[in-house]
């Protein structure tokens, strides 16, 4: 897959994330996808867990954050690469170049439902650290 297919694919997964998200009765929040150099998969929606992002290298990078947003630990894209790196043992090098694709969640008929959402405050810091694609 060439970089601007792993785009298309990350917005693809993020929304249908959203779709199936909101179908389930969410009204609010991002769903977010990344898709890595060698083509793995990762999708999760903001505030899946009560509790913020806990793997050591992942939170490292997000607590760099100068603000942190209000809800820091909570988005979907630190819980995404969490995922790999618990469930498959990837490494974070793993996501250098990555696309990240977002999509808001919205309730049914709303027209923000879809939407792209910019990487958040506390979030930039993995785009900077991990040359992250924003897949727009
Ligand atoms: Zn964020």
């Amino acid at each position: 897959m060439t970089p601007a297919e792993r785009d298309a694919r990350a917005r693809q997964l993020a929304a249908e994330n959203a779709d199936r998200r909101q179908r389930e009765g969410r009204e609010e929040g991002v769903s977010e996808s990344v898709v890595t150099p060698d083509g793995r998969e990762y999708t999760a929606s903001s505030s899946d867990t009560s509790y913020p992002v806990h793997e050591p290298g992942v939170k490292a990078v997000i607590d760099r954050a100068d603000p942190r947003a209000d809800w820091h630990g909570h988005c979907a894209l630190p819980r995404a690469i969490e995922d790999g790196m618990v469930r498959d043992g990837l490494d974070l090098e793993d996501f250098r170049g990555a696309s990240v694709g977002s999509s808001q969640i919205g309730p049914p008929g709303s027209r923000t439902h879809g939407r792209y959402v910019p990487p958040c405050d506390s979030c930039e810091p993995l785009f900077d650290e991990l040359d992250l694609r924003r897949a727009m």
